[in-house]
């Protein structure tokens, strides 16, 4: 589309992929998930590229935006399902991407090739003038043909400049809405494999945040929170990129003073029901003249 660097999305995309692939080496039993965030992030930073949101490692019934908090002591299980998600941008251009590593049945498992077979089959039958509600009806075919249920109310997005969710929706079952890709947009697309119903809820406390509007000086926000807010450009941030900022105090009692001027989303955790496990894929990919091109695949 006019005016965006396709580039910059390419760019943003290798480093996603990269960071993505390290992060998933590091996952073995015993290691901390913030850790294994951290370090993700920080290649991140090393490759030049800027967090889009904070990188996010979600275990078994939880589907998407686990974060750890600041003191976060889990460890990853023997026979844990993880969900590895991060995001990069460059200049604002952005990457998202998404891995399954499944510790219990392998790398090879069902369920985690159910997603992953989802997102080739997407990007094998997508392109200009192809409808979103057939994307959809590929990943929710792929999916119960394995026999696993495909997650219906989360979607993948487009994704543009200083934005991680923009039009369209693609969601993860035909839901007979009109539209169809247009070259030059750029989606994320992520199938989600559920052994349980395929309905997630928000549970739990978030450690996710977006701010929804830009501040105002009648705020009064203080001096480190606009620091923080103007790093951030609106893209969702975490509790712990507060403390880059301030003190743990000075950043909770930030985060109330932005509930209560409303100008703040929070995203808690998107859970299944407890002992259910989910796997996920995730690309971003260009739709160029004739296809897409996948920007977060390395090779
Ligand atoms: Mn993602
Ligand atoms: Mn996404």
């Amino acid at each position: 589309m006019k005016g965006l660097d396709y580039d910059k999305f390419r760019e943003a995309g290798v480093i996603a992929g990269t960071a993505r692939e390290h992060a998933k080496a590091l996952i073995r039993p015993g290691a901390r998930l913030k850790d294994i965030v951290e370090s993700c992030e920080a290649l991140i930073r090393e490759m030049g590229g800027e967090i889009a949101f904070p990188a996010q490692i979600s275990v078994n019934h939880i589907a998407a935006h686990y974060c750890p908090p600041p003191d976060d002591p889990t460890t990853v299980g023997p026979e844990d399902i993880l969900k590895l998600d991060c995001g990069v941008h460059v200049d604002g251009y952005v990457a998202d991407n998404a891995v399954t590593v499944d510790l219990r049945d392998g790398e090879g498992s069902a369920l985690s090739m159910a997603s992953r077979m989802a997102l080739e089959n997407v990007i094998a039958m997508a392109g200009p003038g192809v409808a979103i509600s057939e994307i959809g009806r590929t990943i929710h075919d792929t999916i119960t043909s394995l026999g696993f249920k495909p997650i219906f109310n989360l979607t993948g997005h487009g994704v543009t400049r200083w934005s991680v969710h923009c039009a369209p929706q693609i969601p993860n079952y035909d839901d007979k809405r009109s539209g169809r890709l247009r070259e030059g947009q750029v989606i994320a697309v992520e199938p989600f494999a559920s052994t349980g119903k395929g309905f997630i809820d928000e549970v739990g406390k978030a450690e996710v945040f977006g701010v929804t509007r830009a501040a105002k000086p009648k705020d009064k926000l203080g001096e480190k929170m606009l620091e923080a807010l103007d790093y951030f450009h609106r893209l969702p941030f975490a509790r712990r990129d507060l403390l880059r900022f301030m003190s743990a105090k000075e950043a909770e009692q930030g985060l109330q003073a932005l509930r209560k001027r409303r100008m703040v989303h929070e995203y808690p955790p998107l859970c299944e029901e407890k002992g259910v496990r989910v796997s996920q894929h995730e690309h971003t990919l260009i739709v160029t003249s004739s296809g897409v091109e996948p920007t977060t695949r390395l090779n």
